[in-house]
């Protein structure tokens, strides 16, 4: 994609809401990519993973017990966050904690669909996630698992991104730096997927939702894919 190309697009839109909505599995790249987009197009930025993670942590340091909804729901309203809606920093705090590797730790990840499968704590977390976009005059990319179908169905450029399930084992082991067994990472990736999925589509593409597989493409070239999307999506209203 041209430089000029990309500069047109935030261009275009300036002083108007433009709310980049991406969905999709772990290790489709979602997160690098929502990041790398957000910092081409000048927007602000929210992993609305990571306050499912935060959440997760904020439980477990207060020995909740991960099978009471009622404590949990309780936890959510509590949970004193502070995450960062700008691309190019990245940190989430609780309670004036710093928690940004920690949540990135293998017992968050094996413990984070318990959380986000217990429905009270996703309507607070939820309920948290607009208000951060309506704060954000709404020209910001959310990422995550129902960002295009429940927390911005109204956004201007919607997209799942996929990959193939060899694709997204390979790069997570990567990222985790080759220490895990296959079980290990199957654990992680295939059996958090399907537990999630229980509550929230991420899966396949709704209605207005453009699909973006990345399974053979490398970092650079599904960034261009997904500038390539926002702006013919913006192009054609
Ligand atoms: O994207 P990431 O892997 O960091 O997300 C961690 C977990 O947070 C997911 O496995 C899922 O349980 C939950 N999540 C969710 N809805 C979102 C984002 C994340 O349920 N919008």
């Amino acid at each position: 994609m041209t430089q000029e190309l990309i500069e047109t697009v935030p261009m275009l839109r300036q002083g108007r809401p433009l709310v980049v909505a991406i969905d999709g599995p772990s290790g489709s790249g979602k997160s690098s990519v929502s990041r790398e987009v957000a910092r081409r197009l000048r927007l602000a930025y929210l992993d609305t993973g990571a306050m499912y993670r935060a959440l997760t942590w904020y439980c477990l340091d207060r020995g909740i017990d991960l099978g009471d909804a009622a404590a949990i729901e309780q936890a959510s309203e509590d949970l004193p966050l502070v995450v960062s809606t700008t691309p190019n920093e990245e940190y989430v705090r609780v309670g004036g904690v710093d928690v940004t590797q920690a949540i990135r730790e293998p017992a968050i990840s094996s413990a984070v669909s318990a959380i986000a499968t217990t429905l009270g704590a996703r309507k607070e977390l939820v309920r948290r996630q607009r208000e951060l976009i309506e704060v954000h005059h709404r020209r910001i990319v959310v990422e995550g698992r129902d960002i295009t179908t429940v927390v911005a169905p109204g956004a201007e450029v919607r997209m799942l991104l996929t990959a193939s399930e060899e694709a997204r084992l390979r790069r997570r082991g990567v990222q985790l730096g080759g220490t895990q067994s296959a079980e290990q990472l199957a654990a992680q990736v295939t059996q958090r997927d399907a537990k999630d999925s229980t509550v929230v589509n991420f899966t396949t593409a709704a209605d207005g939702v453009v699909t973006l597989d990345s399974s053979d493409l490398d970092f650079d070239g599904t960034v261009d894919a997904a500038l390539g999307i926002v702006n013919k999506v913006l192009n054609r209203d």
